[in-house]
């Protein structure tokens, strides 16, 4: 498109555009259930510079933002080195959610923290003996999802689409590209995947539907009365640490308890407080809460909130992580 238009002037870049729409994909047998869907969301950006200077800086800044945004997701994840293959150009590096249930090979080396995708070895069965690298022997292997991919694309296209930019002189020159794609859906179902078991759903904190669900006392049990009243009280302290839209408050009574539970692991709350029998004792009266991925605990109103205010911060903390704080991973996948 860039090709086709007026030339833009340098002092319009660089330039950064994206698109978010659907993807196909074919595939006869869908496996681990959403994680292979057929139809996914993609968002995927071109960037377009004056120099491969500049364009490295994009490629840079694209980069940090995509490892803040997996960072924030608590998944592990890696950045690897990426074959070019199809798309060419010149640097390319693919971010995965470390799984058993990956479909590509990544290789890491333990020395110097370097990682790679086993393509970039041209061998997908046999690991090589050196890193690439520090030429380390500690290279192991861990299998990946891959979720982005970002590629460094020079003038591979633009060159021959003669896509240019008007320089400070005037002339024509040939943009400087990068590509970049990020599968928005592929991201929640492998985040999913990754930290989910038989038994309970798990969603990374930011992205879970609410952060509390509160399950009070059963319609007609004897607890009923004393319970409800604090349930109603805690609903309204927990409105006020988590916000309204952060409460899921499953007021289907009639159910048990127990049956209450097992949806609410199956909807993976980070956090379920269960008001019930234990709640009307007399002394301190014990709420349940059980913290996804932990086993139940018995803890007093106090130490509910707490633990609930401690995971509201915990969400504030990983929203405002500010980039110079995830220096680390960059060396990751880096080749010096
Ligand atoms: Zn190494």
């Amino acid at each position: 498109m860039l090709a086709t238009t007026a030339p833009i002037s340098y002092r319009q870049l660089p330039l950064r555009l994206f698109q978010i729409g659907p993807k196909f994909r074919d595939e006869l047998k869908s496996r681990f259930g959403l994680m292979r869907a057929k139809e996914f969301l993609m968002k995927d950006m071109y960037t377009f510079d004056v120099t491969m200077e500049t364009a490295r800086n994009t490629y840079a800044t694209v980069s940090d933002a995509y490892e803040r945004f997996f960072r924030q997701l608590e998944v592990p994840f890696v950045k690897v080195e990426a074959d070019t293959g199809m798309m060419g150009g010149s640097l390319s590096h693919e971010y995965h959610f470390i799984s058993p249930v990956g479909e590509d090979t990544l290789l890491q080396c333990s020395n110097c923290g370097y990682a790679g995708n086993a393509e970039v070895f041209g061998s997908d069965t046999e690991t090589p003996s050196t890193c690439p690298s520090c030429q380390g022997p500690q290279l192991s292997r861990v299998r990946g999802v891959e979720v982005a991919h970002t590629f460094l694309l020079g003038d591979k296209y633009s060159k021959p689409l003669g896509a240019t930019f008007l320089s400070t002189s005037g002339k024509p020159e040939t943009l400087v590209m990068g590509c970049y794609g990020i599968g928005i859906t592929r991201v929640v179902a492998a985040a999913l995947e990754v930290l989910s078991t038989e038994q309970e759903l798990r969603w990374p904190k930011l992205l879970a539907p609410y952060d509390v669900c509160l399950i009070g006392p059963k319609q007609g049990s004897k607890e009923q009365a004393t319970a409800e009243s604090l349930e109603n009280e805690l609903l309204q302290t927990l409105t006020q640490i988590c916000g309204p839209e952060e409460i899921l408050h499953d007021e289907r009574k009639e159910l048990t308890i127990g049956k209450r539970l097992l949806d609410a692991k199956r909807l993976g709350h980070p956090l379920t407080i269960v008001v019930g029998g234990k709640a009307v004792q007399q002394e301190t009266p014990n709420l349940e809460l059980h913290a996804s991925g932990a086993e139940k605990l018995e803890l007093d109103v106090a130490e509910v909130l707490s633990l609930v205010a401690r995971h509201v911060r915990h969400k504030q903390k990983l929203l405002h992580e500010q980039q110079g704080e995830l220096r680390i991973s960059q060396t990751i996948g880096h080749v010096h």
